[in-house]
């Protein structure tokens, strides 16, 4: 509390102050939260814009608290783009106070409502996970680009075409994780994970998903959670389950010794990228290259199995 207390009084001393200062580049400066949005800009800004995500490699965007550099970085922006659908739950009060005086959007929040899944925990709320979906990213792609179109007209039409390119890359993107999907019979896919992040992968691509934390990371699984989960994958004699590159290992180590004590076992089918992507300058540090990784690793283990 304290802390958020101290970042909105900096935010309304650099309020104070005013002046929107220019880049020295010339270029737009985009600024966004998790880095699949982030990679997105940069596929359609290309060269012409500055982009800077400010969610790197294994952060948690539900615990993410804007640090005092960040206040200055969103400040020097001159567009911010963000998730929504409460994903940044710590950052909601920032992004409201900056979008009063500069562009700020919500890129998921372009998606329709009846496209979008409910969250299991927060009863107003939808759930936030959208990228793992590859067709509603696509949406969200399409707001990025309009987004930028709008805030640097002189560069709209390399935009368009940019963002034209890199749908027709999602596109057979979506093709390839569907066709991975169905190497699996119907009755293996299943799907668990340290946290509830992939119902929209599970709801596009045929997955059963279970999920230890819920939905956010901000709550604890239960011992009852990790109990039911063991159960269930001796049932249904699940091979393997999952770690996220976001989220502590423990809760799914739990889990192992949970199904261990039922005298069965379950492998650790590998690491998937679920809130964040992998490091730059690997594959899986850009979104095309995540969803190949993720889709890759979970086939793998679970034909393993056989
Ligand atoms: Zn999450």
């Amino acid at each position: 509390m304290k802390h958020k207390t101290f970042i909105l009084l900096v935010l309304s001393l650099l309020l104070s102050a005013c002046s929107t200062p220019a880049a020295d580049s010339g270029k737009l400066q985009v600024v966004t939260t998790i880095g699949q949005i982030g990679d997105a800009a940069m596929n359609i800004g290309g060269d012409l814009i500055d982009v800077q995500p400010l969610m790197g490699p294994g952060v948690d965007p539900h615990l993410y608290v804007a640090s005092e550099g960040d206040v200055t970085t969103l400040q020097n922006a001159d567009v911010i783009l963000y998730n929504g659908l409460y994903l940044e739950a710590q950052m909601v009060g920032i992004m409201e106070q900056i979008s009063e005086y500069k562009t700020v959007v919500a890129v998921a929040e372009s998606i329709p409502s009846e496209q979008l899944l409910a969250s299991p925990i927060y009863p107003d709320e939808h759930d936030p996970h959208v990228w793992f979906d590859v067709q509603l990213w696509s949406i969200v792609v399409e707001q990025v680009r309009d987004t930028l179109m709008e805030a640097d007209p002189a560069n709209a039409a390399a935009f368009e075409a940019n963002a034209a390119a890199y749908l027709a890359e999602l596109q057979e993107l979506d093709a390839y994780v569907k066709e991975q999907a169905e190497r699996l019979p119907a009755e293996q896919r299943i799907l668990i994970t340290a946290h509830d992040a992939f119902n929209y992968f599970g709801r596009a691509y045929g997955f059963e998903v279970m999920g230890l934390q819920g939905i956010s990371t901000q709550s604890e699984a239960s011992t009852s959670d990790v109990q039911d989960l063991a159960t269930a994958i001796v049932e249904r004699q699940v091979p393997a389950v999952f770690i996220e590159s976001s989220v502590p290992v423990r809760t799914v180590e739990a889990l192992q010794e949970a199904v261990r004590a039922r005298g069965h076992e379950v492998a650790i089918g590998g690491q998937l990228f679920s809130d964040a992507m992998g490091s730059p300058n690997t594959p899986e540090g850009t979104y095309l290259g995540m969803v190949r990784h993720n889709i890759d690793t979970i086939v793998g283990a679970l034909l393993g199995g056989n």
